[in-house]
């Protein structure tokens, strides 16, 4: 929690702890009022003022608690009201759109997906099936969304959500910011597929409470969003993460990049269904099950997986060195890999990053959130601008 500068005003200061219980009372649930007092370092008396102000403007309520501890009067519970801020979530993938609309403290209150193919993946298509289908979920909820927050498989610009290259989309310099948030009428941020997925780790997944992690994304590409000393690791114009373009393999398959032996190319989608000895187009559905049922033979899984299990190790080597992070998450098409293969993943990591050596092991794990991870980040960073101003 960042605290306002010397000499801030006094309007400055209460806006600045009331942005922070909320905050936290967004990410934690709820909580008594002594337990927030402590957590945000205030004293009973601005709290009292901070959740008295929020509960008469609708933003929080105050319950009994379920389970009482001990005699007396239970301490009661404050609460954030979902219906008090909605933000639209809308995740943007290969093959798919999902979209939810999620409320104060992270409910997901109504959702829809429909199926991409060549065509409707134009991003007016896209746009235009997005503006119809929100209509539809705003009407049915009997909701207005505050904040949009997009999710992209490509490089992309925060300021101003300008797509600029989305190889896999086959989208290139598309200002989807500008023209979803002339539709919605509301703004609209727009993020790194990978970067959504490692903040939504970071908020509400299996990096709850680690403040240097990598999530690591495998769809059709690979790609990494990294959060360092607790905050997104940012790159020159917000362009950071892309780590499928890793030359693992010189003189390897030729990327779409430019460069031969990419990362991705020996890990990403098509490197498992090369692997699982399906067509590389396989549809994902027939991924997933190829890898549940091979998951009952360790024979089959070190036959058939063992040369895709070193390369993922190889390239996670090289990413533990330069990032150290507390924790790496596997994401999508990742979470569907055998424990086999992450075990030895994690062993050989263990073993050949200098940085894992020395803090006595990386954690490695698969992502709790799954396939969901992405439109929970997307609406994390809709919510960002929001809690300020609840
Ligand atoms: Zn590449």
């Amino acid at each position: 929690m960042t605290t306002p500068t010397a000499g801030a005003r006094p309007d400055e200061v209460r806006r600045h702890n009331r942005t922070a219980l909320l905050r936290r009372l967004h990410v934690d649930g709820p909580s008594t009022r002594a337990s927030l007092a402590a957590e945000l370092g205030l004293n009973r008396s601005t709290i009292k003022a901070l959740v008295d102000g929020l509960a008469e403007s609708g933003v929080v309520a105050e319950r009994v608690p379920a389970q009482r501890s001990g005699a007396g009067r239970p301490s009661l519970l404050v609460l954030p009201r979902p219906y008090a801020a909605v933000v639209m979530a809308i995740d943007v993938r290969v093959e798919q759109v999902a979209m939810a609309f999620v409320g104060l403290g992270g409910d997901l209150l109504g959702r829809d997906s429909w199926n991409l193919h060549h065509r409707s993946r134009d991003p007016g298509e896209v746009i235009t099936h997005v503006a119809d289908s929100a209509k539809l979920l705003a009407d049915e909820l009997d909701v207005v969304p505050v904040g949009v927050g997009v999710s992209v498989p490509g490089v992309v610009r925060r300021s101003d959500g300008l797509v600029h290259e989305a190889p896999n989309l086959h989208w290139t310099d598309v200002a989807l910011g500008e023209r979803l948030s002339a539709v919605l009428k509301v703004p609209v941020q727009v993020g790194n597929d990978a970067e959504l997925g490692a903040l939504a780790e970071h908020v509400r997944g299996a990096a709850r409470g680690s403040s240097d992690m990598v999530y690591i994304s495998a769809d059709v590409g690979v790609g990494g969003g990294v959060i360092s000393s607790g905050m997104p690791l940012r790159g020159t114009g917000g362009y950071v993460g892309e780590l499928g373009h890793m030359v693992v393999r010189p003189g390897g398959r030729r990327c779409y990049c430019g460069c031969q032996g990419c990362w991705e190319t020996e890990v990403g989608e098509a490197a498992l269904c090369r692997a699982l000895a399906l067509p590389e187009d396989a549809p994902r559905g027939a991924v997933v099950a190829e890898l549940r049922s091979l998951a009952a033979s360790p024979e089959a899984v070190a036959h058939r997986l063992g040369e895709f299990t070193q390369w993922l190790a190889m390239g996670l080597v090289t990413v533990v060195n330069m990032l150290g992070p507390e924790q790496v998450v596997l994401g999508d098409l990742f979470t569907a890999l055998p424990d086999q293969v992450v075990d030895r993943v994690r062993a050989i990591v263990q073993k050949q990053s200098l940085v894992s050596r020395a803090v006595g092991g990386t954690r490695i794990v698969r992502s709790p959130l799954g396939r969901d991870a992405k439109l929970i980040g997307a609406a994390e960073l809709a919510f960002e601008p929001v809690l300020g101003t609840v």
